[in-house]
């Protein structure tokens, strides 16, 4: 049976909830679940009323639940009540599962109904240590129909521990991570054969941290083409929620026909970094049933990936191993105990490409690059290799003298004032300058007007589109490409190292546009 899409929906009132209950039906999701816990008073026969009627008029199949307070709801009663209004609502065709913790459920069943029951496990603080026992209980409770179990993830891998056990399940089940990390269990739900995922309206309407949109379950991921059989690939890095990488995997994917879903991994940075890279990353590519394919390797783990692979033995490619950083993982899974593992720097060669067409570096153009960090390294590496005649310079002058001395001889380091004195054929701005919510989102990297001819200009911050330096540069009548040519073609390269096949980036380039400008 195919995993159905829940729309949690909070009860405040008959009219609101049946309108989250269109709007649900409308948007794609399988059946909503109501969440009576704030509503209904045992006291009060009028809640009781206005529920029947609500779960009366819903539009989908729904759930009923009234989540105890002790497990993260609003409900501060006993249990009997609510035992007592699941047996009136009992005969209502719309009611596909009741939902109680297994910790009050007090032997009830949904008997003389087709509804089932949803026995169910929550921690909001992490996971239960004797998970496994209490699962247990749950499987052996009689007229359980669904096992559902919800525990917080406090990393990446916390993950794969309730995709195995959803895997592994006899009964129905469901097992999601709350919290920020826990995206995997909720995205994958179709790849391990759980019976539901929750998506929420609105983020403001999630019902527990870390539930995704229907709207982003259905066509950023595209839930309903997941099978057990679809590869994973991942952006890894920190911060990682406002990343397009999954945007335009995904959209190419679906392009090419492609069995593969993308997600953003959020590692974080900071000292343990590198351990907990090496940990997840190990652990994504071995585990058996995930098809971990692949990843973008985005700040701060680009170098990280690269030593890394060394301490591996994976193969790096030519860029890779000469600018110590990397972008991309591809893993060869044709040999399932030992998956081969491909590191690849797509961001030098997507600097390249990005300039086809508009300057030929076989003719030895004179190249000013401004900035002294892994994407200026990358950019002028790649242009010395192509034949360019490179020279960079940065803010802090020793960065610049020191990337220079890298490259020995290839490229040469200068200052900012005597950099615009030459006659550039192209000048790069690899800084964050001109980033929007950067250190400088206003400035413009170096005076443009000193320089005696009028360069094509480069900017490779693509938020915004359209920099102060790209601006100035065509006030000037300078010829200017944007840093969305870069940020395509890296993906672009990405996706070709992955699936084999070549990717449509007329389409990428206008869904970055489209997801730029709006
Ligand atoms: P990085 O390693 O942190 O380097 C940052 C660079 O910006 C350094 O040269 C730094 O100079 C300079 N800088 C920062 N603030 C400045 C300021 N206020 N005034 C002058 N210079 C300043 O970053 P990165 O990875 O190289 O990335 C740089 C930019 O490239 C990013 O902001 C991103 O927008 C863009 N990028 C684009 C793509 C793409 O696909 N289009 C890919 C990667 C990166 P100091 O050495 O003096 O600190």
């Amino acid at each position: 049976m195919p995993t159905l899409a829940c729309v949690p929906i909070l009860v405040r009132s008959h009219a609101d909830a049946i309108a989250q209950a269109r709007t649900a039906r409308d948007a794609g999701a399988d059946l909503v679940e109501f969440r009576i816990d704030g509503f209904f008073r045992p006291n009060d026969d009028t809640s009781a009323d206005e529920i029947e009627s609500i779960v009366r008029e819903s539009p989908l199949p729904c759930i009923i639940t009234c989540r105890a307070a002790a497990e993260g709801g609003f409900y501060e009663g006993e249990p009997d009540p609510v035992l007592a209004l699941f047996d009136h609502l009992l005969p209502l065709p719309s009611v596909a599962h009741f939902d109680i913790e297994a910790s009050r459920h007090k032997g009830w069943a949904p008997v003389g109904t087709t509804a089932s029951l949803i026995l169910s496990l929550h921690d909001h603080r992490g996971r239960p240590a004797d998970l496994n026992r209490r699962l247990l209980t749950m499987r052996a409770t009689p007229g359980v129909g669904v096992i559902k179990l919800a525990t917080t993830a406090r990393s990446v891998r916390d993950n794969l521990e309730l995709l195995d056990l959803v895997r592994d399940s006899d009964h129905p089940m469901m097992a999601l991570a709350m919290g920020e990390h826990g995206l995997m269990s909720r995205v994958l739900a179709p790849k391990f054969n759980a019976f539901l995922t929750f998506a929420s309206l609105r983020p403001e309407t999630a019902t527990a941290p870390g539930q995704p949109t229907l709207h982003d379950l259905l066509h950023l991921y595209r839930f309903r083409a997941i099978t057990p059989v679809t590869r994973v690939y991942a952006v890894v890095g920190d911060p990682i929620s406002h990343s397009l990488s999954p945007l335009v995997h995904n959209v190419v994917f679906e392009a090419l026909g492609y069995d593969g879903v993308d997600l953003p991994l959020r590692i974080p940075g900071g000292d343990e970094a590198p351990e907990s890279l090496k940990a997840t990353l190990l652990e994504l590519i071995h585990h058996p049933s995930l098809d971990f394919s692949g990843a973008s390797i985005t700040l701060p783990h680009k170098r990280a990936i690269v030593r890394l692979a060394r301490e591996q033995g994976w193969s790096l490619d030519d860029a890779s191993a000469a600018l110590g950083a990397a972008n991309t993982l591809v893993i060869d899974r044709g040999h399932p105990r030992a998956p081969g593992v491909r590191v690849l720097n797509t961001d030098a060669p997507a600097i390249i490409r990005a300039l086809e067409g508009s300057i030929d570096l076989t003719r030895s153009p004179l190249v000013g690059v401004v900035g002294a960090g892994g994407v200026a390294r990358a950019a002028a590496w790649a242009l010395a290799k192509a034949g360019a005649r490179v020279l960079i310079a940065n803010r802090t002058p020793d960065r610049a003298a020191a990337l220079a001395a890298d490259f020995s001889g290839k490229v040469r380091a200068l200052t900012l004032a005597d950099l615009v004195r030459e006659p550039l054929d192209l000048v790069i701005n690899a800084t964050s300058v001109g980033m929007k919510g950067g250190p400088a989102p206003e400035a413009i990297p170096l005076d443009l007007y000193a320089i005696p001819v009028a360069p094509l200009v480069m900017d490779l911050v693509y938020t915004p589109i359209e920099t102060p330096l790209l601006a100035l540069a065509r006030s000037r009548g300078c010829r200017t490409i944007d840093g969305v040519a870069m940020f395509v073609e890296q993906a672009a390269l990405q996706s070709e190292a992955w699936t084999g096949l070549t990717p449509p980036r007329a389409l990428m380039n206008r869904v970055v546009r489209e997801a730029l400008a709006g």
